[in-house]
Formats: C-alpha cells, structure tokens, sequence
C-alpha cells in the first residue's frame, strides 16, 4: 500500500468515499501489525519481569517528570531560587551575603523599635488590674507614641475621614454594639439586618439586579479572598484542576495572597507601558482551559488607573470565566461620579461579564478599619464561598467568610456611617475629592523633569522621573514633612487623596514643595539616593528575591518586638557600628 502511494499511483483516491475508507482501514491494520511485528522482534531477547520493571521505571520517571515541570510556580522561578539557594551555601560568598543580611535586619530593627528613653514593653498581665483612669492615661502615652501626624494632610491615603463628627458616631454606636457577633443572629437580630443592609446598598451602589448579593468582611483583603475562593472551588467544580488567576501586574497583592492561601497560580498580566492599564491582548492570549477568574482593578492602587473593563468583560463572556472587579480602594468614589460631574467607562453589573466586585467601606466609604463588602451578580456564584461543616460536634457549622465570632460594632459603625453620609454626603466628598486630584495633576504636568503614569482618573496620582532617581524626591518631600507611598518595577511614588488632603493649604503646599524639590534635585540630578529612598531602590536591584523577602520577614517579626532597644543599643546588646 505504502508502495502504491509513493510510486504516485493516486487513483484510488479518486474511488468512492467506502472504498476509500476501507483501504485507509487496510493501511492501518498493515501499519499496526508491521510496528507489533518491528517491536516484539526488539523484545524477543527480554525476560518478561525485565519488561514489567522497565514499565514499572519509565512510568514513575513519567509522572516525576510532569509534576516537575508543572507546578503552580514556573521552573524559571523555581531555577532561580535554587540557583541562589545554593550560592548561599558557598562558604565565602554564603557568609558574606549573610553578614549584609544582618546588617540590614539591624538597621532596621533599630530604625523601627527605638524607644523615647525611659519607656519599656508590658510583658505580663498588671498582677492587679489598673484602675479605668489609669489605663487610659497610660494609653494616651501609646496614641502619642508616633512621630508622622496624620491629621496635617500630608499623608497619602492610610486614614480617608478622621472628621471629628464621625468619630463621635463611631464611639456611641459602637458602644451600643459593643458585644454583638452576627456569628449568633438569633442573639444579635439587628447586627444581621445591618450587615444585609450594608451589602443590600452596596449592591445597588453597583448598579446589582435582584440576583446580586454579596457579604460584609473584614477588608478589602478578604474581600479578594473570598472572591478567589469562590472561583476556585467553581473551577473544582467544572473539573478544572490547578486553578488560575489572572491578573494584571497592578492588581492588589492581595491576589497573590489568595493565590497563595488556596493553592491556585496567579498569572501576571502586563500592562500598556503608556496607560498603565491591562494589555487586554495579553490578557486574551493568557486564557487557558486551567483559567478560574479575570480581574481588573478601578482603580488599580500603584497608578490610579481604571483597566479596560468592557474589552476584559468580553473575554469574560466569550470564555465564561468570572470576572472579578477589584474597587477595593476607589469603589466608594466612582459609584458617585457620575453624580459629581466625572462621568466614567461602565465598570458594574451594568457590564456583561462582571460577577464580582469588591469596594472597601473602610476606605472612601469612610467607615472605621475592619470592613469592606464582597458583591456577586448572582448567588450562584456566593454559594461557593461560604463554608459549612455539617458534622462538626458543637453542631451544624455555617459561615459565610473566613472569620467565626465577627464584630458586630464594626459592621453598626459601618452600617451607621453609611446611613449618615448618604448619597448627597458621598457625592459631595467625591466632588471635592476628584477636583483636587485632577487640580494636582494638572499642576504636575507642568513640571519638567517628572511624569504623570497615564491618566489617572480617581483619586491616586503616580510621578515618575526620566531624570533623576524618583525615591530622591520621596525623600525630600518627607523631609517636608510629606509620607507618600513608593512603588517598584517600575519606580514611582504616589499620593492618594484623602479628605485630609482637602484642609486650606494642603495641596497648594504639596505642589509647592514638588516644585521646589524638583528644582533642587536637578541641581545635580545624578547624585547618589541615600536613606529610605536608596533602600527602596536597592530592595527592588537584588537578583535574589529570597533575600528581600528574608528582611520582610525580619521587618515583620520586628513588628512583635518587646524587647527594649535604647538609643545606643542594638537589641542583642552589641555597640552599635554606623
Ligand atoms: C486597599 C486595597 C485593597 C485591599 O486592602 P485592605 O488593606 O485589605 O483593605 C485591594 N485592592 C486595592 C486596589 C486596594 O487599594
């Protein structure tokens, strides 16, 4: 048969489609019994065990080899840090990186856990409890503790209100919830129907049908969470077994958290260099049959941006996968501004394609730290993030987030802020808000020497420099008193308007000092960063990845420090060597 073809004799081909398909069936069946006839001539010198042990090999070196090869994280991640692993254990080079470890974990330690002379740390219960007055006077001490004043308006975001009514609100509302937990909603009745309401108004903010619903977390942190979780166990579902997320490099590390907490991959996303928004194209490209969730951020928190919603929410619809809409940090401006006069691209249910969204209420919904909401298009998709264990001993469990026993206090003080502002206050804030930020764009832009990252259209402004090390100027602005954010790959510093920011003064001042900065720098634009600045710098230079997350762990593990360092101490009490 082989013969008939290769010698180009085709009429055959030319017979009507059975016959054709009985001699391609011919054709087959000479293949077949060639190869059986070809490989058991190969096998005629083996003993059967000896077949069975190299079967029994080969296939264990099979699986062994796909488990290597893929896994959540890349061989090109998991090379590397092997590679520096290894050069770590060299024994010159090991301890010489090690030496600079510890250098800088000291430094550290020492620039965080200084003391006021005189002070110490509480490390076991008062024998005898303090009297009320007391305790209040000593927590004086600890609220006076920090050196940066919030409330002068020249911090980036961290504290969205701090307006004196609403803390009035806060203290007697939460007073008469201190001891609620919606975790008992027979006991608490009222917190239960707060934290509907909560969602309830939240789902309406976002332009929810009757389906929508949602849940009220701790923040915005678990608001991602939960939305991860959800997606992944409907991945679980439809037989998906190694669930991804994807997400742009912008997205809130949040995302990789979720990831790392419930065992999915997250997949970065690259932006558009020029309007630091999601290459959708990318993002299409990046689809695969192991995909659980999109995301998109409004806005995402290093640049400000708002990402394609629409152009996403259509691969979102094409590919049935959930998209998720992070509006943790902006959710509580853009739902009013529209009504403030900054109309934006639809970024809610509105869009075909959105199935969740996160907005945080203790970010511009002005509510105290500890809430924020998770919203779903349908409760088809909130079914997957409760959690129920029906056979546990102390009886039927259900709970809808990733905490047990909840404060109710939080969520009346959410409940209470929200009612107290309503629509007019929000748009009102919003307006006031968003002037300002697209006032100090403006004014940015007029300077030479630094950029504006794409078109920032809520309330964070990100600068760049082509000129000069960009940390030179969170430097100087801190030395103005300023304490904005820094941002890696790229370098970039923000300010997220607040309405501290909106106090007289604050933003002519902010501008001012930009100007005067800049001016200065460029006297000598190339000269060396020092301080917080060169750490920032330095931290995102280093190959080693493991290295700076060694620190961060250091940094964290200074945060449960109760050992006094005095002025001229290091903690394990060697002189100090600067
Ligand atoms: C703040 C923020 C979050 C969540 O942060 P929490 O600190 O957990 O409230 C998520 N995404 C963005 C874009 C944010 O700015």
């Amino acid at each position: 048969m082989w013969s008939l073809i290769l010698s180009g004799n085709t009429d055959f081909l030319r017979t009507s489609g059975s016959k054709t398909l009985k001699i391609y069936k011919e054709i087959g069946v000479t293949y077949l019994s060639e190869t059986r006839a070809y490989v058991n001539g190969l096998c005629r010198e083996v003993e059967p065990w000896q077949l069975i042990i190299v079967t029994f090999v080969t296939t264990l070196l099979a699986v062994w080899l796909y488990e290597f090869l893929f896994q959540s994280e890349s061989l090109y991640s998991r090379f590397k840090k092997q590679f520096f692993r290894i050069l770590r254990k060299l024994p010159f080079i090991g301890a010489q990186i090690q030496r600079q470890l510890n250098k800088a974990v000291d430094d550290m330690a020492d620039a965080m856990l200084t003391l006021k002379d005189g002070m110490g740390y509480v490390k076991a219960l008062p024998a005898k409890g303090l009297e009320q007055a007391k305790v209040l006077e000593k927590a004086k001490e600890y609220s006076s503790l920090g050196e940066v004043r919030w409330d002068n308006g020249k911090v980036s975001g961290a504290v969205y209100s701090g307006e004196e009514r609403l803390t009035q609100l806060f203290l007697k509302i939460y007073a008469e919830f201190a001891w609620s937990n919606p975790l008992h909603p027979d006991v608490f009745p009222g917190v239960r129907k707060m934290e509907a309401e909560i969602v309830r108004m939240a789902c309406t903010l976002f332009n929810g049908g009757p389906e929508a619903c949602g849940a009220v977390t701790s923040g915005g942190t678990e608001s991602i969470l939960m939305a991860c979780k959800a997606y992944r166990d409907l991945a679980f579902e439809k037989g998906i077994k190694h669930p991804e997320i994807l997400a742009p490099i912008s997205a809130h590390a949040a995302f990789d958290k979720a990831a790392h907490y419930f065992g999915m991959k997250l997949v970065h996303i690259p932006l558009d260099k020029r309007t630091m928004q999601v290459d959708v194209k990318a993002m299409k490209r990046a689809i695969s049959k192991n995909t659980a969730m999109l995301v998109c951020s409004t806005p995402q928190f290093p640049h400000g941006i708002i990402d394609p919603i629409e152009d996403v929410a259509k691969l979102a619809v094409k590919y049935q996968i959930p998209l998720h809409v992070d509006a943790c940090l902006g959710g509580f401006l853009i739902v009013f501004m529209e009504k403030a006069g900054f109309p934006l691209q639809p970024f809610d249910f509105g869009v075909k394609g959105v199935t969740s969204i996160s907005a945080d209420t203790h970010k511009y919904g002005y509510a105290p730290k500890g809430s924020s909401v998770i919203l779903y298009s349908s409760k088809k998709y909130r079914r997957y993030q409760f959690f129920v264990a029906p056979d546990w001993q102390g009886g039927i469990y259900a709970s809808p987030t990733i905490a047990g026993s909840r404060p109710g206090g939080i969520i009346a003080a959410c409940w209470a802020t929200m009612m107290h502002i309503g629509e007019d206050g929000y748009v009102k804030a919003t307006r006031k808000i968003i002037e300002t930020a697209r006032w100090i764009d403006a004014e940015l832009r007029k300077m030479k020497h630094i950029f504006v990252f794409g078109k920032p259209q809520v309330s964070v402004i990100a600068i760049g420099s082509n000129s000069f090390d960009i940390f030179r100027l969170s430097n100087s602005l801190a030395a103005k008193g300023w304490n904005l954010n820094s941002m890696q790959f790229p370098s970039s510093i923000h300010i997220c308007i607040t309405l501290q920011h909106l106090k007289p003064g604050v933003t002519a001042q902010f501008v001012k000092d930009v100007r005067e900065s800049v001016a200065e720098i460029m006297k000598d634009p190339g000269a060396k960063t020092t301080g917080m600045g060169a750490i920032y710098g330095m931290a995102q230079s280093i190959p080693d990845r493991s290295m700076v997350t060694e620190v961060s762990r250091a940094f964290l593990d200074c945060l449960y420090n109760t050992d006094t360092i005095s002025r001229n101490k290091h903690f394990n009490g060697s002189p100090v060597h600067h």
